[in-house]
């Protein structure tokens, strides 16, 4: 690659929309958090994990009953009915000293979550039981260790039980809280610099001229990134002038990454490309083969010895939204300290068909609706990549791939959740 070479005179750098991900994905994974903090744990959900955390004794600590049932010897259960002398009754939570020793020819009451007493092996449903006086019909045989968790089987004291770089959810939240730990150690959310362009620009505040418009872009882009674990640093919208434009990329160059919205296309006033190679930056690629969004550019600034990655999006506010998700984001979760992963698509069944055009990799937006494995998906009656009101209503992406020309009712197509 070339650096500070002006864009003008440089063949533009189209990429396929797999080669253009895989790209981003490559300088994603060089890309580290700066610091960390402690949260309180309830405070982590959301943040990335920056510590091991390791289980403080062993899960279960005890053998654990899995039903409510009667704690036996399965020996003693292979000629049905069976009927045992009932010594006890165990509960969960009753203290070590209260619990019997289980000989042949006996059972015990036990509820979930209740150790297993000493000579049992197995826990017979209560289901399959029925109360005889001081005696229990069993009504089924059990295989040895049936219903019973060996002690440890979860996970060993010291063992790892959540890896750093993992999105802390209820479910991590559970296993930390299960440990006993009260703070986590999580990543600082890195600060992401959002620089919307356009003469036609006005602040959200403002009453805009018969031909202006309000910077959504730079709420949609700042929303996008707080989802996604980075703390938006708005800037003031560049004119189509280069020299504040200048300023303002300087700026925003302060901040952990630079997302621009708009001014990426072939315009006589799209002037973003231009200004960035004045400031001497290394272009990954400058048109991606998708629809919308296509004029979207990666590459990075040299700052000290250092550099800034920045992504210029297209300024349509669905191409703003839809790149931020395809390429700016595992930028954005690499400096989050989240560990990558791969974009995924689910599949649903098209409600209607669709007719296209070859060429591009398309991502329209849909409504993924029905039930249970029934899951059907429709294309939002979108009017092009303007139409925010639409999108507001979809709730995910028809992926079509840019082979394709129609896809037929009933097809299986891929999906990108919003
Ligand atoms: P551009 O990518 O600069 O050619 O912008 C394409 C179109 O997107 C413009 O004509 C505007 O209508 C719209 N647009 C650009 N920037 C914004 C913004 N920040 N908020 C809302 N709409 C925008
Ligand atoms: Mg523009």
């Amino acid at each position: 690659m070339i650096w500070g070479m002006a864009v003008s005179s440089e063949p533009s750098l189209v990429l396929s929309f797999e080669d253009a991900r895989h790209l981003v994905e490559s300088h994603a994974a060089g890309l580290r958090p700066s610091a960390t903090e402690t949260a309180d744990l309830l405070d982590s959900c959301g943040h990335i994990l920056a510590e091991s955390v390791l289980a403080d004794r062993d899960f279960p600590p005890f053998r654990r009953a899995a039903r409510d049932g009667y704690a036996l010897r399965s020996a003693d259960v292979k000629q049905l009915p069976a009927t045992l002398k009932v010594v006890g009754e165990i509960k969960a939570g009753a203290p070590l000293a209260q619990i019997p020793t289980l000989h042949a020819g006996e059972a015990v009451a036990i509820m979930t979550g209740a150790p297993a007493p000493e000579g049992a092996d197995a826990v017979v449903m209560v289901e399959y039981t029925s109360p005889q006086g001081d005696r229990v019909q069993i009504k089924q045989a059990v295989e040895f260790g049936a219903n019973i968790v060996a002690t440890g089987s979860e996970a060993k004291q010291g063992g790892l039980v959540l890896s750093p770089g993992m999105r802390l959810d209820h479910a991590a939240i559970s296993v930390a809280a299960s440990v006993g730990k009260v703070h986590l150690e999580v990543y600082a959310r890195p600060q992401v610099a959002v620089l919307s362009t356009g003469d036609e620009l006005v602040d959200i505040d403002a009453e805009p001229g018969p031909t202006q418009i309000r910077n959504s872009n730079s709420y949609s882009l700042g929303a996008q990134i707080q989802e996604a674990g980075g703390e938006p640093m708005l800037l003031q919208a560049a004119p189509d002038e280069p020299k504040r434009l200048r300023e303002l990329i300087i700026e925003g160059l302060q901040s952990d990454l630079l997302l621009l919205a708009g001014g990426v296309s072939m315009g006589k006033y799209d002037l973003v490309e231009q200004v960035l190679a004045e400031l001497q930056a290394e272009f990954f690629f400058t048109s991606a083969r998708i629809q919308p969004g296509k004029p979207v550019v990666f590459g990075r600034i040299p700052r000290g010895n250092n550099h800034r990655y920045f992504v210029g999006l297209p300024g349509n506010p669905v191409s703003t939204m839809v790149t931020f998700e395809l390429f700016a984001r595992p930028l954005l979760e690499a400096l989050a300290g989240q560990t990558p992963r791969k974009l995924t698509f689910l599949h649903a069944k098209l409600k209607s068909g669709i007719k296209t055009k070859t060429g591009l990799r398309r991502f329209l937006p849909a409504t993924l609706s029905g039930e249970f494995e029934g899951a059907e998906v429709e294309l939002a009656p979108w009017h092009g990549s303007g139409d925010i009101a639409a999108m507001a209503l979809a709730n995910c992406y028809v992926v079509i791939p840019p082979d394709r020309e129609y896809l037929a009712e009933g097809d299986w197509v891929a999906v990108l959740m919003r």
